[in-house]
């Protein structure tokens, strides 16, 4: 019986503090886990440390590693999405390059997908190490707001990390939209799926690339590529606001009609100028991130640029290509 492929998908962004290490338990599962013919497809990601130089010797050294070295910095989602596009194994897992998610796992993730035929496994933080409450306040908002935004159920706690198998992999490479939230892509693919709980661990060494910045973009892209919900805001607001001017309306004539009291003054008019100006200005900002997803999406660019991919057949890393 021909044994399974399985190929770790490993994006890799200045990380050179944690490579050797990760390399060092990569090879003893290579040599422990047999069961599966496994390989390991690294992305670098833009690096400007000594990743990227290290990366291609591992590839020189094993023959079982491939580096895609893309053009530039695209992003974690991209170096994915290259990643996804360039494998093509039985089993695919994800995991992130500084050893947060133990790559050990992959037995059981495998063992769990092959007993029931599950085609996703992923992997569930029952306890983050090393993240801040701050972070962890924030990310357990995200997931309830984004559950409650998309119809996707998008399950909470859980990162990239992950098993998927070749039937998700096919479906995912199909996907080609410009805005990608692969954490979220991968439960909308559909296919039998279920919760792995595992113990994130802290970072190996480095700090994490994900600035608030960018965690922020992340979860706006996460909402507004999942959701339309956002867009019904308006009539909502429109409603509320529109039932609170009549409600005003109604006490003035009340005033006028039976008592001798007016209301006066401009702080009325000033606090509703205010009131309807902020609901337009907020729903002009939400109409404005569709029609930028628009923008992006219709200008239908390539998701990343490759600029070597070294392949460690015959015991040398050699360019396979040069785009
Ligand atoms: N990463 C990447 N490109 C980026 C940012 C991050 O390829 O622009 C990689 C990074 O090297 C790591 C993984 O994505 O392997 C997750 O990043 P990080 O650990 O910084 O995120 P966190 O775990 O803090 O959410
Ligand atoms: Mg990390």
């Amino acid at each position: 019986m021909t044994k399974d492929k399985l190929e770790f998908l490993i994006p890799v962004y200045n990380e050179d503090t944690c490579l050797d290490h990760l390399m060092e338990r990569l090879d003893r599962i290579k040599r422990d886990f047999t069961d599966v013919e496994l390989s390991v497809l690294f992305i670098n990601d833009g690096s400007s440390d000594n990743s990227l130089e290290k990366l291609i010797g591992y590839a020189q050294q094993y023959d079982y590693i491939r580096v895609i070295d893309l053009s530039r910095n695209f992003g974690h989602q991209f170096a994915l999405t290259a990643g996804l596009d360039h494998c093509d194994a039985d089993y695919v897992c994800i995991i992130d390059g500084d050893l947060q998610d133990p790559p050990e796992l992959v037995k059981d993730l495998y063992n769990r997908a092959k007993q029931d035929s599950i085609n996703v496994v992923y992997g569930q933080r029952s306890a983050r190490a090393g993240e801040s409450i701050f972070k962890k306040v924030t990310a357990s908002f995200f997931y309830k707001t984004i559950n409650v935004m998309c119809k996707t159920d998008i399950p909470r706690d859980t990162g990239d990390f992950r098993l998927i198998d070749r039937k998700v992999l096919t479906a995912l490479k199909d996907m080609k939209e410009s805005h990608r939230f692969i954490r979220g892509m991968v439960p909308w693919v559909g296919f039998k799926s279920e919760a792995f709980q595992y113990e994130r661990d802290s970072r190996y060494a480095g700090e994490t690339k994900y600035t608030l910045t960018k965690m922020l973009r992340f979860a706006m892209d996460g909402i507004f590529s999942f959701s339309r919900k956002p867009l019904r805001l308006a009539s909502y607001l429109g409603i509320i606001v529109a039932f609170l001017g009549f409600l005003g309306m109604a006490y003035m004539i009340y005033l006028k009609l039976f008592t001798n009291d007016v209301v006066e003054g401009i702080t009325i008019i000033l606090v509703s100028i205010a009131i309807i100006g902020g609901v337009q200005l907020l729903m002009l900002g939400i109409l404005g991130e569709y029609i930028g997803r628009i923008f992006e999406q219709s200008k239908d660019r390539p998701l990343y640029v490759i600029d070597n991919i070294y392949d460690g057949n015959e015991g040398s890393a050699k360019r396979m290509t040069d785009v």
